[in-house]
């Protein structure tokens, strides 16, 4: 096949939500229409259980899942799928973000009855930003939820979006009857049977048609004639393109746990979403229909076997073909790689792979070489951007607790911050290292994975730092700078690339700082 019809075949998305919105269910059912797997329960759940913050199981037991799930593969109807797995759990977000730079869309699931969430908005919002096409799954409509009309439009205040219906649900909860289909004109009625024949759906092309009374009452039909009008009135009519630009979003409704609303949520997908798109460097933009390979690092994962040391790198193929045993260019490092098996993923295993194509993930195996953006290439210096890091949310001290393990201590921190587990600032002052991180529960893995996989311990100490921003001076010489870097030597630090950094320890602090030194840019994410 032509590199041109691979492409084409390949949709890479993930699927973001708020914890327990039904993201594990839904991924589960999307499998199943692939065949890649034959029984519900085969997708594990990355959820982090509530109160695990101090259970080291439940922090491998989630490594494992996270490496298990990190991708997850399966053709249907001649479409190749891959499935970027997106932590939910606030503490992974990084995680998640980073993740996100590596798809090419993205379904958005919320829950009927509790609506946009905390870390929808969130995520929704880093979509947003980068008009990542988005379609938004309502989920759980055989339970009691809110009314359409009224969810249509917490989406568009909460989450900024423009909306379009598809699909459009009649009844809920105890009067759950089905769904009526405006992509394929159709109606889908539900039976509260999981196991129902998929295909079992009536074509309604016309609304008026008095079938539509006998298969659901003509009480339901009216009050859906009328909704539907109305939505008609509402809502813009969907564009393809105004969606793949990221100024349009569908909105499907169904149960995943039901298996309901699925398919149509599927079918439309694969028809709507891109394929593999062309990716921005600092250099050029690079299209996924270049000959030559080029892919980048936006997830390391260490190996759940502290014995051997190696690592995997998920590398998002970008353009061209990429092939096992072919030397390929390590731009940071200036040095060609080769390797040997890599690792594609389906369902629920992961093979060696001969030939990978854009759209495609491939896991690397590395005994260090790699940190999350880093880019591969035939031979072009090209570098990727889009990985930024942004302020921590928490920051400690990191002491060495055993004089003796000094070595080890730093290369463990050295690779788990390549891995993107945290941040790491060297105070200008004195040279101590500070860890930045989402969430507390990182600093626990932290100080677990250093004394298992490196033999060092630690310690942590409280600092009171607000905000970290990445400081940007309109002239390194100027006075105004120089003063600056005297007055505010206690909060300065660098970050691993040795960008200067402030740790503003209060807001205040940090406004009346922004406004006395008005030559100087504050930049709340490590990329400007
Ligand atoms: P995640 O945290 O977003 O991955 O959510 P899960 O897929 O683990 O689902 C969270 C809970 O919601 C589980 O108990 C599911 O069984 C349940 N759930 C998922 N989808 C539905 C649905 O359509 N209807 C109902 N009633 N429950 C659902």
């Amino acid at each position: 096949m032509k590199l041109k019809d691979e492409i084409n075949k390949r949709r890479t998305f993930g699927i973001v939500s708020h914890p327990d919105a039904g993201k594990t269910t839904l991924t589960e059912k999307l499998l199943l229409f692939g065949g890649a797997i034959q029984e519900a329960g085969a997708v594990k759940s990355n959820k982090v259980k509530k109160g695990a913050t101090s259970d080291f199981m439940e922090i491998e037991r989630q490594r494992g899942i996270s490496v298990a799930t990190s991708v997850l593969a399966f053709e249907y109807k001649d479409i190749k799928i891959n499935i970027l797995d997106t932590p939910g759990h606030k503490d992974f977000a990084e995680d998640t973000f980073r993740t996100l730079t590596a798809v090419d869309s993205v379904i958005v699931v919320i829950d009927v009855a509790k609506g946009v969430e905390e870390q929808t908005e969130k995520l929704v919002e880093v979509c947003r930003m980068r008009n990542i096409p988005m379609i938004v799954f309502i989920n759980k409509l055989d339970r009691e939820g809110k009314d359409a009309f009224d969810l249509l439009d917490e989406i568009e205040q909460k989450l900024n979006l423009t909306v379009t219906p598809l699909s459009y649900p009649i009844g809920m909860g105890y009067d759950f009857k089905g769904i009526y289909n405006i992509w394929e004109q159709n109606v889908n009625l539900f039976t509260g049977d999981p196991r129902k024949d998929i295909e079992d759906t009536v074509e309604i092309s016309d609304l008026n048609t008095p079938e539509l009374d006998e298969l659901i009452g003509s009480d339901s039909a009216n009050d859906l004639r009328e909704e539907l009008e109305l939505a008609q009135g509402v809502y813009p009519k969907f564009d393809q393109q105004a969606y793949k630009e990221g100024r349009l979003q569908p909105v499907f409704f169904g149960s995943a746990l039901n298996n309901f609303g699925v398919r149509e949520l599927l079918d439309c997908f694969i028809s709507i979403a891109p394929a593999p798109l062309p990716k921005e460097s600092e250099e050029r933009t690079v299209k996924p229909t270049e000959e030559k390979f080029t892919g980048f690092v936006f997830k390391i994962h260490a190996n759940m076997d502290p014995k051997h040391r190696d690592r995997l790198a998920f590398v998002k193929i970008v353009s061209g073909k990429f092939e096992r045993n072919v030397p390929y260019l390590h731009v940071r490092h200036n040095k060609k790689l080769r390797f040997s098996s890599p690792n594609a993923f389906f369902a629920e295993k992961k093979e060696i792979v001969d030939v990978s194509y854009p759209g495609d993930i491939v896991g690397l195996h590395d005994t260090g070489n790699f940190k999350i953006g880093d880019t591969l290439t035939e031979g072009e210096e090209i570098h990727y951007r889009g990985i930024p890091n942004f302020s921590p949310e928490h920051f400690r001290y990191i002491n060495n607790a055993d004089p003796m393990k000094s070595k080890q201590l730093e290369k463990g921190i050295d690779q788990l911050m390549d891995e993107g587990v945290a941040q790491l600032f060297r105070l200008e002052l004195n040279n101590r290292k500070i860890i930045g991180t989402v969430g507390a529960l990182q600093y626990e893995v932290i100080q677990y994975r250093l004394e298992h996989e490196y033999g060092a311990k630690c310690t942590y100490e409280n600092l009171n730092v607000h905000k970290a921003c990445w400081i940007e001076p309109e002239d390194e010489k100027s006075d105004g700078f120089q003063d600056f870097k005297r007055v505010k030597a206690k909060f300065l630090a660098k970050d691993k690339r040795g960008q200067l950094v402030f740790l503003a320890d209060s807001q205040f602090s940090l406004q009346m700082t922004q406004q006395k030194y008005k030559t100087i840019k504050f930049h709340f994410t490590s990329e400007f």
